[in-house]
């Protein structure tokens, strides 16, 4: 057992140390994955704010520009706004050193506001888009390759005391040559923070779960620069797991993300509970598999043992009979008898040894068959009563020149039963042999047959030396012996009970042993009657003329003999 218990404790204590760490690690994969989930959001901002952008600033054709067609470019510009109220300003600033003339047009919520060549340089709205343009380019040094677009969040209003909202979201687009020989200038629109708030960020979000949201999906919040949240997918954040800065496209805010109602530390103790219990139940499936194989191999060992008593009984069993039958027999061969009483003797113990080996031998020969499962039953409606009468009358001889009294008590009127008559034969006759070997000095048996609640119960009582309570259910297990007290004495094979037994149940009825140490034992074969409404006797309306030699002395005659015999039984 220890070697089997110390290597599951190791084994427990391993599964332990490494639960643990896998708790820590389990929280940083967590916050690995929740950081690439608020990635996954920023992204998908970008992608809308870039779709925006080609869709809108896309319009405005470099010819245009390049040709200075004012008219064009202002339309363009107004149309974008009318187009898509969540733009506040479009505007397109043209500044190269490879122009002679530069230019910036501005599309507002008061108009269009062109600014010339000439008043360029000193025009604030200039100056400051510009500078809003070079910051986002600063910003965006390692641009993802191919990303025109670039962003900027500001807090500086282009145009002060217009209309528009001073923390603005900037995106830009170059403008390049006609032949796309270099860029002349760029294009850019700002967006309304209520936009991006009540439609970019929900839109972005919608997209990134796909109708995948349920309660242990993360929520992702956006705070803005004084840290107040601005948007929320959902109620319930325990905390920021993660927060990072909203890159590239609202740089003045952060993005955080986290559980509803709990936090990694509580997701990662509740899975690392989790599989310790899966551990335990594990370990203790294998303890209980182990307990279990352990017991079967104890007691198939019990089994080879018992086997061997057996078969060491069983040849003691069949020698003491046969060398008794040989002596006897020989000397009445020889003529060495002085009276015809001694030969009446010897006639006496050889028949009486010959029955003995008989059972014995109808016992093995039917305890193989039960085995191979080939013990066959022929049920009919028969008198149980007169199946008991004809086996005591068949053992009377032996019981009386054993020095046995035996009293029997059965009840009239019984109903029948439906047993097969041999095979009961056979297990009354193995209790009553058992009452017999089993008595020291109190040689009474008494034997009864009465309606017990339905049932028919065979009783076979003895005052002999008992049988402990521990020991009352292994008795019926095949091969089993008491191996205490006086038992010791008498020879047996250990396969009597386990046939009443077999027996017993194949009619549907069962036995039952009460006995003590010291005290005697009562066998009861209670089997179902086919009548079971026949009327219950009381005790003592037992027919004392139903009883067999109500107390069989030394006298019974040899004319009551020979009822049962086994030896005549067919099926053996
Ligand atoms: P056997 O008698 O050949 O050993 P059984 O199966 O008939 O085998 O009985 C099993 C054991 O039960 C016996 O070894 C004995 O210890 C105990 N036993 C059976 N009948 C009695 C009885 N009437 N009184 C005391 N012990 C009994």
């Amino acid at each position: 057992m220890i070697a089997v218990l110390l290597p599951v404790v190791i084994l427990l204590l391993a599964q332990y140390r490494s639960l643990a760490g896998l708790e820590g690690k389990t929280r940083a994969a967590v916050q690995e994955n929740l950081r690439q989930t608020l990635q996954s959001f920023s992204c998908g901002v970008v992608k809308k704010a870039e779709a925006l952008a080609t869709e809108t600033l896309g319009g405005i054709d470099p010819a245009d520009v390049e040709e200075e067609r004012f008219d064009r470019i202002a339309d363009r510009l107004s149309a974008i706004r009318q187009s898509h109220p969540e733009a506040d300003l479009a505007f397109v600033v043209i500044h190269c050193s490879c122009r002679k003339k530069n230019f910036a047009i501005f599309a507002t919520p008061e108009g269009i506001r062109r600014i010339d060549h000439d008043h360029f340089k000193q025009a604030p709205e200039v100056q400051s888009a510009i500078e809003t343009y070079n910051n986002a380019a600063l910003l965006s040094a390692a641009p993802v390759p191919g990303r025109k677009t670039l962003f900027e969040q500001s807090h500086c209003s282009i145009f002060p005391g217009a209309k528009i909202e001073p923390s603005s979201v900037f995106i830009f687009t170059p403008v390049n040559k006609v032949d796309g020989e270099g860029q002349i200038g760029f294009a850019g629109m700002t967006l309304k923070s209520r936009y991006i708030r009540e439609q970019l960020l929900p839109q972005a979000m919608g997209e990134l779960l796909r109708g995948a949201g349920d309660d242990s999906t993360p929520v992702i919040s956006v705070l803005d620069e004084n840290d107040r949240e601005v948007y929320s997918s959902g109620s319930g954040l325990a905390r920021h797991e993660v927060l990072l800065p909203f890159i590239p496209v609202l740089r003045q805010w952060k993005m955080g993300i986290g559980y509803r109602n709990t936090t990694i530390e509580a997701l990662a103790r509740s899975q690392f509970r989790q599989n310790l219990l899966l551990i335990g139940v594990a370990i203790s499936l294998l303890i209980a598999g182990l307990i279990l194989a352990l017991r079967a191999t104890t007691r198939e060992m019990k089994l080879v043992e018992a086997k061997t008593t057996f078969v060491s009984n069983v040849s003691h069993e069949l020698k003491t009979p046969l060398s008794l039958i040989r002596l006897f027999a020989e000397t009445l061969e020889l003529g060495r008898v002085r009276n015809p009483e001694e030969a009446q003797e010897y006639f006496r113990i050889i028949n009486r040894e010959s029955r003995r080996l008989t059972r014995l031998i109808n016992n093995i020969l039917d305890f193989s068959k039960i085995e191979a499962g080939r013990r066959q039953y022929q049920f009919a409606e028969t008198d149980v009563a007169e199946v008991v009468t004809e086996v005591l009358q068949s053992y009377e001889r032996q019981m009386t020149n054993a020095g046995f009294e035996a009293r029997t008590s059965i009840q009239p009127d019984l109903p029948p039963a439906l047993i097969d008559r041999e095979a009961m034969a056979q297990a009354v006759l193995n209790l009553v042999d058992n009452a017999i070997r089993y008595s020291d000095q109190a040689k009474r048996i008494e034997v009864s047959v009465r309606l017990r609640g339905g049932d028919i119960a065979i009783e076979v009582a003895d005052q002999g030396v008992g049988i402990p309570k521990a020991e009352h259910q292994r008795i019926f297990e095949k091969f089993y012996r008491v191996s205490t007290g006086l038992v010791h004495d008498t020879k047996g094979s250990g396969l009597g009970l386990a046939i009443v037994k077999h027996i017993v149940e194949a009619h549907h009825g069962r036995v039952t042993v009460e006995s003590a140490p010291g005290k005697g034992s009562r066998f009861t074969i209670l089997l179902p009657s086919v009548r079971s409404e026949a009327p219950e006797a009381a005790p003592e309306s037992l027919s004392p003329d139903a009883a067999l030699g109500a107390h069989t002395s030394g006298a019974a005659s040899a004319a009551s003999m020979g009822g049962y015999s086994v030896a005549e039984n067919p099926h053996h």
